[in-house]
C-alpha cells in the first residue's frame, strides 16, 4: 500500500505546488532605455515547429520588445522580416553549423547565402564580411559543443542556453518538470535552470584577452520529435520566450530619440558592444537592474570602459519587488564579494574586469534556499588612467 501511495503523494505534491505558485506576469519594457528580447529562436524554416507569424504572436504574448530568429543554415527572407511591428523588431539571424560547433550570426542581410563549407574559420570570416555579430552557440552542449578555441574571430558567446540547460538535468528533475508543465509551464522551465559554470569559466578566460559579449539564449524549437510524423510542441514558444531574456541598454538617441523604436541594427550594435545583461525573467522581471562603476568624473555600465582616476564605487541595484537576492561580484574572473542584499555600493580596489551574477531562490515551498541564476551582466572594464 505504502509503495503505491508514495509516488501518488509525490505527484500530488508536485501538481499542488504547480497550482499554488504564481510567477509574475511580464510586461513590455518599462525602462526607457532598456529593450527586452530573446535571442536564438527556430521556426519551421529549420527544425522549429512554428511559422514566423506564430513566433511573432508568441513574442507579443511574452511581451518582448525584440526577437532574434536564427534558423539552421538558412537566412530569413525580406518578406519574413517584413512581419515585424516597429516596437518588436526581428533581428535577422542564422545559426551556422560548422565542423567545430554552432555559431549565431545576427544582423545578416535578407536571403544571405552562406558559403558551402563546414570549415568554421571560413564561415566565421564570411559572417564577419557582412558585418554580422557572431556568437558561439551552446559552447558546452553535451552533443554539439564548440571545439575550436584557437580562433578569436568571433564577438560573443552564449553563457546561458535554455535548450542546453534543460538537457543537463537528471531524469527525476526532468520528470518533475514534465509533470509540472501541464499545471504551470513557467514554473516547470524555471525548475530546470542551472548555473552554467563551464560557460562562465571559459568566458572569464576569454575576457583576459579581449572583450567578448556574453548573452543568454533561448534556443527555442517548440518541438520534440516523438517518431515518424509525430512531434510534441515542448517547451512551447510562449513559456520558452519568458525565461532567458536579454536586456539591451540603449543610448538615449537610439530610435531617433525614442529607444522604444530602436531598430534591429541599433540593437545588434548594442549587443555586440556588451551593452546588455541577461535576466531569467520568469523568476522575477529584471527590468531596471543596474550595475555601474561611478566616480565624481562619470559612470560606466556593462560593456563600457571606465578610466580610473581617484576613488570609484561599484553600485548594484536590483528591482525592489523581488525576494532578497544573493549578489556575487567578480573581478578578473575571481569572486571578490558575496552578499544577500538588494543593493551594493562599495569602493573598488583598482583596475580590472568587474561583473556580477545574481541569484534568487526558486519559488514555491520546495524551492527554499535553492539559489537560481537570475541575472548576469557583461563586464565593466576598469582601466588605470
Ligand atoms: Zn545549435
Ligand atoms: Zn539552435
Amino acid at each position: 500500500m505504502g509503495i503505491l501511495l508514495t509516488p501518488f503523494l509525490v505527484v500530488a505534491g508536485i501538481l499542488l505546488e504547480g497550482s499554488l505558485v504564481k510567477l509574475p506576469t511580464l510586461s513590455k519594457s518599462v525602462i526607457a532605455n532598456e529593450r527586452v528580447g530573446v535571442i536564438h529562436v527556430h521556426t519551421r524554416a529549420s527544425d522549429g515547429s512554428g511559422t514566423v507569424a506564430e513566433v511573432m504572436e508568441a513574442a507579443e504574448k511574452a511581451n518582448l520588445s525584440f526577437i532574434a530568429i536564427t534558423d539552421h543554415n538558412v537566412a530569413m527572407t525580406a518578406s519574413d522580416l517584413a512581419e515585424d511591428p516597429p516596437d518588436l523588431p526581428i533581428i535577422s539571424g542564422v545559426e551556422i553549423g560548422t565542423n567545430a560547433g554552432h555559431f549565431l550570426a545576427l544582423g545578416i542581410p535578407p536571403s544571405w547565402v552562406q558559403p558551402r563549407t563546414k570549415n568554421d574559420r571560413e564561415l566565421l570570416a564570411a559572417a564577419r564580411a557582412v558585418g554580422a555579430f557572431r556568437i558561439l552557440a551552446h559552447p558546452f552542449h553535451p552533443f554539439t559543443p564548440w571545439t575550436d578555441w584557437k580562433t578569436s574571430d568571433f564577438d560573443g558567446m552564449e553563457i546561458w542556453n535554455e535548450d542546453a540547460a534543460w538537457r543537463q538535468n537528471n531524469f527525476f528533475d526532468l520528470l518533475d518538470a514534465l509533470l509540472l508543465y501541464s499545471e504551470n509551464d513557467q514554473l516547470a522551465l524555471v525548475r530546470l535552470a542551472s548555473t552554467p559554470e563551464d560557460n562562465f569559466a571559459k568566458w572569464d578566460e576569454l575576457l583576459e584577452q579581449r572583450p567578448v559579449a556574453g548573452i543568454c539564449a533561448a534556443d527555442t524549437h517548440a518541438r520534440i520529435r516523438l517518431g515518424i510524423g509525430k512531434d510534441w510542441r515542448f517547451p512551447g514558444y510562449v513559456p520558452s520566450l519568458k525565461v532567458a531574456r536579454e536586456h539591451v541598454l540603449l543610448p538615449p538617441d537610439a530610435g531617433g530619440g525614442n529607444p522604444a523604436l530602436a531598430s534591429a541594427a541599433e540593437l545588434v550594435q548594442a549587443l555586440k558592444e556588451g551593452h546588455s545583461y541577461c535576466g531569467l525573467d520568469s523568476l522575477y522581471p529584471a527590468d531596471g537592474f543596474s550595475f555601474r562603476v561611478s566616480s565624481a568624473n562619470g559612470s560606466a555600465g556593462p560593456g563600457d570602459t571606465f578610466h580610473l582616476a581617484g576613488a570609484a564605487r561599484l553600485q548594484i541595484s536590483t528591482p525592489s519587488g523581488a525576494s532578497l537576492p544573493l549578489i556575487k561580484v567578480f573581478r578578473d574572473g575571481r569572486e571578490i564579494d558575496e552578499q544577500e542584499a538588494r543593493t551594493i555600493n562599495e569602493s573598488i580596489a583598482g583596475p580590472g574586469r568587474y561583473r556580477t551574477e545574481v541569484f534568487l531562490p526558486q519559488p514555491g515551498f520546495s524551492g527554499f534556499r535553492r539559489w537560481t541564476l537570475w541575472v548576469f551582466t557583461n563586464p565593466v572594464y576598469v582601466t588605470a588612467n
